[in-house]
């Protein structure tokens, strides 16, 4: 234990820790950083212009929290400077926002949305398939019939000189295989304008898989938008218990 304690000093001597959110030292995440993530989560479909379909309802998606200020920083860190560190963090505060949805009856899919292999070399790590698995554990803790089902591959568009926009055109989500489950509620990292969720969704969806929402720890917004705390979360539980009763197999609670 000395020894373990000793090498940990050594460790810090070198690679200082610091806060991801504001960069106080010696702490992973402060206590002000952290604090926004234990709030319960919020919709935010709205501020996604890809997930808008005519003449359907979008996609409900939950964020934990709003992609801004220390939060914003805090997913930086955490996702483009490879701070593994942070997992333990993120996955216990999606876990506990997962707890804060309206619930499934039956059975559900837990689908993360699929990482590109070139970002998971980068990271060390595939982040929503960590995030859907805590997600599930979480789930499962609270006595819902939850499977981890990675089902979704990724390909991306094939001309490497093209435009990010022109690339994100090519790039395919498919199904590797038919989750089990008959629902699905997909789990990822970021959600910017909702096309990565809405080619998830839509991949799903071909296959028969009824997508009840997807659930995010970070959600960009449009320029400018602020709003009040709680109101996506009581407006969006009556919705998604609309869109489960139609389908007649789940209710809302
Ligand atoms: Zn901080």
């Amino acid at each position: 234990m000395v020894f373990a304690s000793m090498a940990r000093d050594v460790a810090r001597a070198l690679v200082p820790v610091a806060c991801a959110g504001c960069g106080a030292r010696d702490v992973r995440l402060c206590e002000e950083c952290a604090a926004p993530w234990w709030e319960d989560p919020q919709r935010c479909e709205a501020d996604a212009p890809r997930l808008a379909r005519e003449e359907r309802v979008a996609l409900p998606v939950w964020t934990v929290v709003p992609l801004e200020g220390v939060a914003h920083r805090a997913i930086s860190e955490w996702k483009d400077r490879a701070r593994r560190d942070l997992d333990p963090f993120f996955c216990a505060a999606i876990g506990r926002a997962a707890q804060a949805l309206p619930r499934v009856a039956g059975d559900v899919a837990v689908v993360p949305c699929p990482s590109r292999p070139r970002s998971v070399r980068r990271r060390g790590t595939d982040l929503p398939l960590l995030l859907a698995s805590a997600v599930r554990r979480s789930l499962a803790a609270g006595a819902i019939a939850a499977s981890l089902e990675p089902v979704l591959s990724i390909r991306a568009g094939d001309s490497r000189r093209a435009s990010s926009a022109r690339r994100w055109e090519t790039t395919s989500i498919a199904l590797k295989r038919r989750p089990a489950a008959p629902t699905a509620l997909l789990v990822d990292d970021v959600v910017t304008t909702g096309a990565t969720l809405a080619r998830a969704s839509d991949a799903l969806e071909a296959a028969g898989i009824a997508v009840v929402a997807a659930l995010t720890l970070a959600a960009a917004q449009p320029p400018g938008v602020r709003r009040p705390a709680g109101l996506g979360w009581e407006s969006g539980r009556r919705e998604v218990g609309h869109l489960l009763g139609r389908g007649g197999g789940a209710s809302g609670a």
